[in-house]
């Protein structure tokens, strides 16, 4: 499979007022691949937002770096810069602060189809933003009215809009479904899963908690203070999820069949999240981790490669046949 991005020991740290550094995100490394949906979940503060926002460009590097096509998005000339901006788009957390209220639909959508010169006249102009608007669920009639018109769901389905209206083949989803009612949720994600397939798009699809990226997503990767601790197939990560903070996640998410709900055992996480300015030395995890060790405290684990596609940073797989010390490379 065709590698899009590639992210190789992205590091991304802030300076803070005290003259420290705020590790948000710290030593990543995962690959996304042409036509998946590579999902990245965990708490806020997590580092993922900050990760893929920096994995667009849109914040320069601490260190490591990270390639689309090959080619490294932090030293891109203004051409190419310009060019990747057409391939890669984004869709925003809250369609309310993302979108002017106070103006038209049209312009929104039709902004980027201008700044790119993809109509020939004004005509087609009109006829590309009147079939976005049917694509993403809207009508034609919908874009001379201002953004402020619209609920919720009808502005996110804008935004949607607006990031397609150049032909993306990558889209970045920042928290979509976050600042929606429950209700129009499910219709989000079934439209950007609908509309992956027709358009074969490439997608990175944030999210803080797992039942939400379950089935939008092909891969999923957890992340904990700045780390990535696990990364594997949506489908495996459900059934057998190997780390500690994955496990405690997953039983936190509501499922349908009363029986097994009542047999599942929710795992609650001691103590709170540590700053990422000081993080622990060791596992990240030690102080909240009902498996701790002595060796999690005094040594940083490795994300090693536990069984063909999954990858797990903790000590517990230490001693599986083939993985010990063996620190898995970029190729995730
Ligand atoms: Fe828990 Fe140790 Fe694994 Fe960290 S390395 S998650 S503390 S068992």
């Amino acid at each position: 499979q065709k590698k899009i991005l590639e992210v190789k020991n992205l590091k991304k740290y802030f300076p803070t007022t005290q003259k420290q550094q705020l590790k948000a995100v710290d030593n990543v490394s995962f690959d996304i691949y042409e036509g998946e949906t590579l999902g990245i979940v965990g708490e806020s503060g997590c580092g993922k937002t900050t990760c893929g926002k920096t994995c667009l460009g849109m914040y320069p590097v601490t260190d490591g770096e990270v390639l689309f096509h090959g080619k490294n998005i932090h030293s891109m000339s203004k051409k190419e810069r310009f060019a990747f901006t057409k391939r890669v788009q984004m869709i925003f957390q809250d369609p309310y602060a993302s979108l002017d209220p106070h103006q038209k639909v049209y312009d929104i959508i039709a902004e980027g189809i201008q700044i790119h010169g993809m109509a020939k006249n004004k005509t087609e102009e009109k006829k590309m933003v009147a079939e976005l608007l049917e694509m993403v669920g809207l009508n034609a009639e919908h874009a001379a009215r201002n953004v402020h018109e619209f609920s919720g769901g009808q502005r996110q389905r804008i935004g949607i809009a607006r990031a397609l209206s150049v032909n993306p083949e990558f889209l970045f989803c920042d928290e979509p479904i976050s600042a929606l009612d429950v209700s129009i949720q499910a219709q989000i994600i079934n439209l950007l899963m609908k509309l992956q397939k027709e358009k074969n798009l490439t997608m990175l699809f944030i999210a803080h908690d797992l039942s939400i990226v379950k089935h939008i997503s092909d891969r999923i990767g957890v992340m904990y203070l700045g780390k990535m601790v696990e990364l594997t197939e949506s489908s495996k990560l459900y059934v057998e999820p190997k780390h500690p903070y994955t496990r405690a996640l997953l039983s936190a998410v509501p499922i349908a069949d009363p029986e097994a709900s009542a047999q599942k055992e929710r795992i609650m996480l001691k103590g709170d999240v540590p700053s990422p300015v000081n993080p622990p030395v060791g596992c990240r995890f030690a102080g909240r981790c009902e498996n701790c060790m002595e060796i999690c405290r005094k040594e940083e684990p490795q994300m090693i490669e536990i069984v063909p596609g999954h990858y797990v940073a903790c000590h517990l797989y230490d001693e599986i046949p083939g993985s010990k010390g063996q620190k898995a490379d970029a190729s995730l």
